[in-house]
């Protein structure tokens, strides 16, 4: 099965077949930007949650950065490895363990960037009709995807959580 055209985010509207390669390392690199002026200027409390069930802008920003570094992977190995399944993040179990908890906002903002600009190089790398080669995205969902594919849902996650972010800066500002 490859992941068709017709997907829209129920929560921001993004749509993954609107992504063209050219587009894609702007606006990513726009989003996590946005996303390193939230950590380093932010008025609220950056490590709290202000309800339970959602993460702090810091645990936000670090799944965004394990998710750049995560896709970045798999579409490298995409690109070698003929049939690649992609490895899965497991997101909650990341935060679960507490595998964020040293994390402070100044190191995952440069995490962050790095991340960004290390991504978007290693895309824009990508050598001529690569971003149309098919991967399993991951071993649980199953799905068949491409490499321009993986390369937009790494900007969705981008964009998604900077409105998560926001989000949190409107509850937390209240
Ligand atoms: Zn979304």
């Amino acid at each position: 099965m490859t992941v068709t055209s017709s997907v829209v985010c129920e929560g921001c509207g993004f749509e993954w077949s609107s992504i063209t390669p050219s587009q894609l390392p702007t606006r990513l690199r726009n989003a996590t930007t946005t996303f390193v002026d939230v950590l380093r200027t932010s008025p609220v409390a950056l490590s709290a949650r202000p309800i339970p069930e959602r993460w702090s802008i810091l645990e936000y920003a670090a799944h965004t950065r394990d998710v750049l570094i995560s896709i970045r992977e798999r579409f490298v190995l995409a690109s070698i490895v003929d049939g690649h399944i992609g490895t899965p993040i497991f997101r909650d179990e990341r935060v679960d363990l507490g595998f964020y908890k040293l994390d402070t906002p100044e190191e995952v903002a440069e995490e962050l960037q790095a991340s960004s600009r290390l991504f978007v190089r290693t895309f824009e790398a990508l050598p001529a009709g690569f971003e149309n080669r098919v991967f399993t995205y991951s071993p649980i969902s199953k799905a068949d995807v491409t490499i321009l594919w993986a390369g937009a849902q790494a900007l969705h996650e981008c964009e998604h959580h900077l409105g998560d972010v926001r989000e949190n800066e409107r509850l937390l500002g209240d």
